[in-house]
């Protein structure tokens, strides 16, 4: 019987399309299949996806064909197709081995049928686990490389970035409307009003000049109305906090691990003074970045945990207390604010409101209650316990009299029983 054949491929991002493309490797792997005249049962890919991460559909119809035992040997092109991590690589070839099933490398000869080429195999392993840390690594290396150059990928509102020269240039409308938003929030406007202002005078959003670029149709989104982009409450705020207006660019300001983002500490950002024309002066930036630092602002999204977030719901209306942090004369203060209120108005509920310090008081004061009512519980049942410890050598006493008593009165049960029968 011929010997039952399914082709695996596997594209992933480190490959050289042109040389590993799916076809590619399925060329190669039928060619030597009809070489060897096997009969090719099924075939199955993978495409684009790192050698790191392990499941996969392709693999998976794969493992499926082997348990149903329709499969004999399994035919890729090199063994990095399994998998780029040793170990998991290592464990899918067992559990073919297991199944009876070899694997045979098209372009390395190898055959996990034949045992000198175990060997071969651990050290191609190793060599697979090396190369897929070392890609990401080199990776890893020219961005924060590019990072310590200064690395600009989309410039905020306000430039352009020339993709031919790769220089960062001022967008003179977007730029203007940046200057009016910090004109008119020192001149005493709310960030609310700054945005009712924008959309009167019909100022192009960030997400509308982003859309001209890319010549994509306007979509409906919260940030649209009508067709028409509008400014928002945040992108008012980014605008006013974006560092970038007065020339710095600020790179590393988090960190990829494992996949996983984490923010970097401050002083390890990578700064680069003079990186942006500048469109907002230093002295401007700051004094809106003093008056930002003062104004009640909800205080989700915060790296502080609020103790009491989420615990308190509105008496009247039934909405939860949402913490804000309040700045008031010179101190910070957290106080919770009735939802509906703040998102609806006056016309909806009262402005209920409740400071930090006073529910920590109430809930100081609570615990200290109980603490003193389990303290009396506590001492109650000491005293108990030592009335009982007194009486106690009385009482064991007492128990052991009346056990002798007990004693006693079945022997003479049984005297008196062998009297009967005797009789
Ligand atoms: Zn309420």
């Amino acid at each position: 019987m011929a010997m039952r054949g399914w082709l695996y491929a596997r594209l992933s991002n480190d490959d050289d399309p042109a040389q590993n493309s799916l076809q590619n490797q399925q060329e190669i792997c039928r060619a030597f299949a009809e070489k060897s005249g096997w009969t090719i049962v099924g075939s199955s890919a993978d495409n684009n996806i790192s050698g790191m991460n392990f499941s996969r559909r392709g693999l998976d119809m794969l493992t499926a064909a082997v348990q149903a035992k329709q499969v004999d040997a399994v035919l890729v092109k090199d063994l990095s197709r399994l998998g780029r991590h040793r170990t998991q690589t290592a464990l899918f070839i067992d559990f073919l081995r297991q199944q009876q099933v070899r694997v045979i490398s098209a372009t390395e000869g190898v055959d996990t049928f034949c045992e000198e080429d175990d060997l071969m195999i651990g050290v191609r392993g190793l060599m697979n686990d090396y190369y897929a840390k070392d890609i990401g690594k080199k990776i890893r290396a020219g961005y924060r490389q590019k990072q310590q150059e200064g690395l600009v990928i989309t410039p905020p509102f306000g430039y352009w970035k020339d993709r031919n020269t790769n220089q960062v240039l001022v967008y003179p409308e977007a730029a203007e409307t940046v200057q009016l938003i910090y004109a008119l929030y020192l001149q005493g406007c709310g960030q609310k009003e700054i945005t009712r202002w924008l959309n009167t005078e019909g100022r192009k959003t960030p997400a509308q000049l982003r859309a001209e670029w890319c010549g994509k149709e306007v979509r409906h989104t919260h940030k649209t109305r009508d067709g028409q982009f509008l400014w928002t409450y945040a992108s008012v705020k980014n605008v006013l906090a974006e560092e970038a207006y007065t020339g710095v660019l600020v790179n590393h300001r988090r960190e990829y691990l494992g996949g996983k983002a984490r923010a970097v500490c401050e002083a390890d950002w990578l700064r680069h003074e003079n990186f942006y024309p500048v469109i907002i002066e230093k002295a401007i930036w700051q004094q809106v970045q003093t008056r930002l630092k003062q104004q009640a602002r909800p205080a989700v999204n915060n790296r502080t945990k609020h103790r009491y977030a989420g615990l308190l719901t509105c008496q009247e209306c039934g909405n939860v207390f949402s913490p804000m942090i309040r700045y008031w004369n010179g101190s910070r203060r957290v106080e919770y604010v009735c939802r509906g209120y703040q998102r609806n108005g006056k016309g909806y509920c009262s402005s209920h409101r409740i400071h930090e310090e006073v529910l920590d008081k109430a809930v100081w004061d609570h615990a200290k209650k109980l603490r003193e009512q389990y303290a009396a519980e506590l001492k109650k049942v000491t005293q108990l316990q030592k009335q009982w410890a007194l009486r106690k050598p009385v009482l064991d006493a007492h128990c052991l009299t009346l056990q002798k008593e007990i004693l006693r009165l079945e022997q003479e049960v049984d005297e008196l029983v062998m009297e009967k029968i005797q009789i």
